[in-house]
C-alpha cells in the first residue's frame, strides 16, 4: 500500500453502541440512521453488522436504498425527506421504501402514482424547528386525503434542541397539540432526545450518532460518560521530522512559530482527507498513542504535530520524543490500544461537531473494517 492514512471500522463498537440505544429505548423501536453512507462508516458495513439487531433503517439517498434492497435487505426502510419528483415513486413502491411526506404536493403525486393501500406512510410535522413539516391546516387536509389510501400513517417530529438549553417540551406541547384526538404511531426522538429525554421518544426512535460512538451534546456529556465506543479511528504516520529553531515556523501562513527548539512531526492527512482544516494549534491528536497536539495550519494533505515533550512511554518499545521516527502511527480520532481520543474533543477544537468528521472523511482514505 501506498499513503498511510487509513480509517478503521469497528462493528464491534457499532453493535454496543446499538445496544445502548436500545436500553434506552425501552419498548420503543429503533429505526437506526444510516443516512450520509452510514455517517462516512460505510453503508454496507453498517447495515450488515445492525440487520440483526435494528427494527429498520432510515436513510436520505433512495440509489442507496434501493441497493440494500436489490441486496436483499428485509427490514423496514425509511426515507427522511421522502420523494422529490413524481419519477421516483415507483421505485418506493417497487421496494417498499417508506417515505417521510412533509409537504402537500407529495400527497397529490402519490395518490396519482396508484400508491398500494399495503404500504405506510410517515406524515412530518413541523412542531417549531421550521425546516419541513405540516402545521395544523395541512394536516387535516393530509390525513383526509390519505384516508384509505395507505397502509397506516406514523406521525413524525423533529426535534430543534434535544442537545441543547430549549430541550424537547416545548416541542412536545405543540406535537400534542397538533394531533389531539389523532391515535397514531409517533416517532420523535433523535440521538440527543433518547439519551436525555425518556419521555420523549414515541413508538419509533431515530438514533444516528450515538450509533456511531459520537456524543450528541458532547458539552455536557462525553461519549464515555454516555457508554458510547468510538467506531471509527482515523490514523496515519509521521512521513518526516523537523527540528524548529526559536523563531522557526510551521505551515502555512507561519501561523505558528517556536518560542523554544522543537521537534515537529509531519503527519500525512490533511483537510484533503477529511481532517477539518479549522483545527486550530493546540488540537489534541496520539503519536503512538501518546497525547500531544497540532501546530500551524491544516494543509491539503499534511499537519503538523508536537513532539518536542513527548514522555517515554512506560515499558518496552516506548519512545522518548526524540526517538519518534517516521513511520511512527498518529491516531487523528478513535482508538488505538487502550487510549481513545474522541472525535468530539477533535471537532470541539475545530469549531464543530463529529457528525461533520465524519461525513466528511473522504474518498480517499481506505476503509477497512
Ligand atoms: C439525521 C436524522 C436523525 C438522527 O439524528 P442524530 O442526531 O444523528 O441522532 C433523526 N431524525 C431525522 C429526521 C434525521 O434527519
Amino acid at each position: 500500500m501506498s499513503r498511510p492514512i487509513r480509517a478503521t471500522i469497528d462493528l464491534a463498537a457499532l453493535r454496543h453502541n446499538f445496544g445502548v440505544a436500545r436500553r434506552h429505548a425501552g419498548t420503543a423501536r429503533l429505526w437506526s440512521v444510516v443516512k450520509a453512507n452510514a455517517y462516512g462508516h460505510g453503508l454496507n458495513r453498517a447495515v450488515d453488522a445492525l440487520a440483526g439487531l435494528t427494527d429498520g433503517f432510515a436513510l436520505i439517498e433512495l440509489d442507496r436504498a434501493v441497493a440494500l434492497r436489490e441486496a436483499g435487505l428485509k427490514l423496514p426502510i425509511l426515507m427522511l425527506e421522502g420523494f422529490y419528483t413524481a419519477d421516483e415513486v415507483p421505485l418506493f413502491i417497487e421496494h417498499r421504501l417508506i417515505p417521510v411526506l412533509h409537504r402537500p404536493d407529495q400527497i397529490h403525486t402519490l395518490l396519482a402514482a396508484d400508491w398500494p393501500a399495503t404500504l405506510p406512510v410517515y406524515l412530518k410535522l413541523d412542531t417549531g424547528m421550521h425546516r419541513l413539516g405540516f402545521a395544523a391546516v395541512g394536516l387535516a387536509a393530509a390525513r383526509a386525503a390519505l384516508a384509505g389510501r395507505v397502509a397506516d400513517i406514523t406521525l413524525m417530529t423533529h426535534f430543534a434542541d434535544a442537545d441543547g438549553p430549549r430541550g424537547v417540551d416545548w416541542q412536545l406541547k405543540r406535537f400534542a397539540a397538533l394531533t389531539a384526538g389523532m391515535e397514531l404511531p409517533r416517532s420523535l426522538a433523535n440521538s440527543a432526545a433518547l439519551l436525555r429525554y425518556p419521555h420523549a421518544l414515541g413508538d419509533w426512535a431515530r438514533p444516528g450518532i450515538m450509533l456511531y460512538g459520537g456524543s450528541p451534546f458532547p458539552q455536557l456529556k462525553s461519549a464515555a460518560e454516555l457508554d458510547l465506543q468510538p467506531v471509527m479511528t482515523l490514523q496515519s504516520e509521521i512521513i518526516a521530522v523537523q527540528t524548529l529553531a526559536v523563531g522557526d515556523s510551521v505551515g502555512y501562513g507561519c501561523t505558528f512559530t517556536a518560542d523554544r527548539p522543537m521537534r515537529v512531526g509531519v503527519v500525512a492527512c490533511g483537510y484533503a482527507d477529511g481532517y477539518p482544516r479549522h483545527a486550530p494549534t493546540g488540537t489534541p491528536v496520539l503519536v503512538d498513542g501518546i497525547r500531544t497536539r497540532t501546530l500551524g495550519r491544516v494543509s491539503m494533505d499534511k499537519l503538523c504535530v508536537d513532539l518536542t515533550d513527548l514522555p517515554a512511554k512506560v515499558g518496552a518499545g516506548g519512545k522518548a520524543a526524540n526517538e519518534v521516527v517516521t513511520g511512527t502511527t498518529v491516531t487523528l480520532w478513535g482508538r488505538t490500544g487502550e487510549t481513545v481520543l474522541p472525535a468530539d474533543e477533535v471537532a470541539t477544537a475545530a469549531g464543530t461537531i463529529s457528525y461533520e468528521l465524519f461525513c466528511a472523511l473522504a474518498a480517499r482514505v481506505s476503509v477497512l473494517d
